[in-house]
């Protein structure tokens, strides 16, 4: 049978309806079009796609179990590999990871000669997820202690979750401690509800609490417990408290009134019930036309949560191209789709300050001076690195600005913390090799706090190499 070049269309929302709402955009598969879309894998001996996932999951016999119908199968087979499918199927950057090296997607269609679609493998894992969720609640069982040893884990969000569910199922007592009072990390405070929704989130979290992990919010590892309190009650730690600082550009008129960083725009809406207006009265600015600096995830989420609060206008200003973008790609066609504008090749110069008679503007962002960009030499990172086009600077007016052009690391832990070494960028040294071990013994490192701002699924991938790690650690420390 003749594979469709396509792939299995999906619902979502109308883009005029959601751009007013913080509902989810894709509202999934049915289960007739997730078995018609399981149906167009070819169950390829060598797997390419399973190499191109950080965390190797079985990808064809969960394809093949949904081509069968038997969804409890599938979501299993994924159980094996992720405790965050739902997540994963939402959020991963697919198109670069398995879908990027999908044989269907590199096959010919014979009536145009274009590539055909890769198989949709994300949502496909999505379904499953789902489907599993909408099943009568059977909660997992606490595994008995197995007497190794207790395990602290600092921060809550993915690379956390993964390490503390991988270590309950093996009989450790897990206690996590976050910062925040809802648990989650980014999940929860970063990456919007119309792209995530909280009770997906909820439900995972719910699912490793039922393995009998201790979930201590409103807790600041270094400040409400000490860290030689932290050595003294545990047998190893696990730190992945991400790289949630954010950082700014330093373009004149950053400190107006009305220029923010994405990660406060985006927490005040995530954890403030922003995303439930009117019904909660959160501190948001009301804007009516805004900037977003960057291209990445968090300028797109920034961008399509502005319009949802009723900006007239929502402009993206990236100083590449829209090939460099390192926004998913979905989630930029969903944010054009919406109306959100974007202006490429362009950076800001300077934040207007309003100059009139009224002193209660005094201070407030009234616009924004751009330049155009070109394209030069590849710089360090390996991307053309863009360069200013003599007299071609413009304004837009503007009254709010949002920068998202990256993050740092969270360092109130590792100032307290000085016998954990640092890189020359500030994360903390650990060794991939090794599990993540750090400079200090019995403590582990993970996710962005290492790498630096990455994604969720490799967060994922290095709880779960900590937790075997961790596992060798206090299992052989058991035997002595
Ligand atoms: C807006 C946004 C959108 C994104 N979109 C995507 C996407 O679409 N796909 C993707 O794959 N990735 C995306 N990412 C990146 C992804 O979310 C991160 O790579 C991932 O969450 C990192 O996980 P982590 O477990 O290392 O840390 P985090 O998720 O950052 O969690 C760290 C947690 O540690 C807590 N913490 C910090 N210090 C302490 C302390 N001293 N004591 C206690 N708790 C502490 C913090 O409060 C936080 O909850 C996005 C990021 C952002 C910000
Ligand atoms: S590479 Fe694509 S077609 Fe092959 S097994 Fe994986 S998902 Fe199926």
């Amino acid at each position: 049978m003749a594979i469709s070049p396509k792939k299995t269309p999906i619902s979502e929302q109308d883009p005029k309806v959601r751009a007013h709402n913080f509902k989810e955009v894709c509202l999934g598969y049915t289960p007739e079009e997730a078995m018609q879309e399981a149906a167009r894998c070819l169950h390829c001996k060598n797997a390419p796609c399973i190499k191109g996932c950080p965390v190797a999951i079985h990808i064809p016999d969960f394809i093949a179990a949904i081509k069968d119908g038997d969804f409890e199968k599938s979501f299993d087979i994924l159980s094996q590999s992720t405790a965050l499918p739902a997540v994963c199927g939402r959020v991963c950057p697919q198109e670069k990871q398995c879908e990027g090296v999908c044989t269907v997607g590199r096959m010919k269609d014979r009536a145009t000669g274009m590539n055909n679609e890769p198989v949709a493998i994300g949502k496909l894992e999505r379904f499953a997820a789902d489907w599993k969720a909408a099943q009568p609640a059977v909660k997992p069982e606490p595994v008995p202690y197995n007497g190794k040893g207790k395990v602290a884990v600092i921060g809550s969000g993915p690379s956390s979750l993964t390490v503390a569910g991988d270590l309950a199922k093996l009989g450790y007592k897990v206690t996590i401690f976050e910062a925040l009072h809802l648990p989650g990390g980014v999940l929860m405070y970063g990456i919007p509800e119309f792209r995530l929704p909280k009770a997906i989130v909820q439900h995972e979290i719910d699912n490793i609490r039922a393995l009998g992990v201790d979930v201590e919010v409103n807790v600041v590892a270094s400040r409400t417990v000490t860290v030689e309190e932290i050595q003294k009650n545990f047998d190893a730690v696990y730190i992945a408290t991400g790289a949630g600082t954010p950082k700014f550009a330093g373009t004149p008129g950053t400190n107006l009134n009305g220029v923010f960083s994405a990660s406060e725009y985006l927490t005040r809406i995530n954890l403030m019930h922003g995303y439930e207006f009117p019904a909660y009265d959160t501190p948001a600015k009301k804007s009516k036309h805004v900037a977003v600096i960057g291209g990445g995830n968090v300028a797109m989420d920034a961008a399509r949560s502005a319009l949802r609060l009723g900006a007239e206008s929502v402009t993206v200003l990236y100083r590449r191209s829209v090939d460099e973008l390192p926004a998913r790609i979905e989630e930029y066609h969903h944010a054009v789709e919406e109306g959100v504008k974007f202006e490429f090749l362009t950076a800001p110069t300077e934040y207007i300050a309003y100059s009139g008679d009224d002193k209660n503007e005094m201070g407030k962002l009234v616009g924004v001076k751009c330049q155009r960009m070109e394209l030069g030499e590849p710089d360090a990172s390996g991307r053309r690195s863009p360069k200013p086009i003599e007299g071609s600077e413009f304004t837009l007016e503007i009254d709010t600005v949002i920068e998202a052009i990256g993050q740092s690391s969270n360092k109130v832990l590792l100032n307290a913390w000085p016998e954990l070494k640092t890189n020359k960028r500030g994360y903390i040294e650990a060794d991939e090799a090794t599990g993540g071990a750090t400079s200090i013994e019995g403590v582990y490192a993970g996710g962005d706090i290492v790498t630096g701002a990455a994604t969720v699924i490799l967060a994922m991938g290095a709880g779960k190499t900590a937790a075997q790690a961790i596992d060798e650690y206090l299992t052989a420390k058991a035997a002595k």
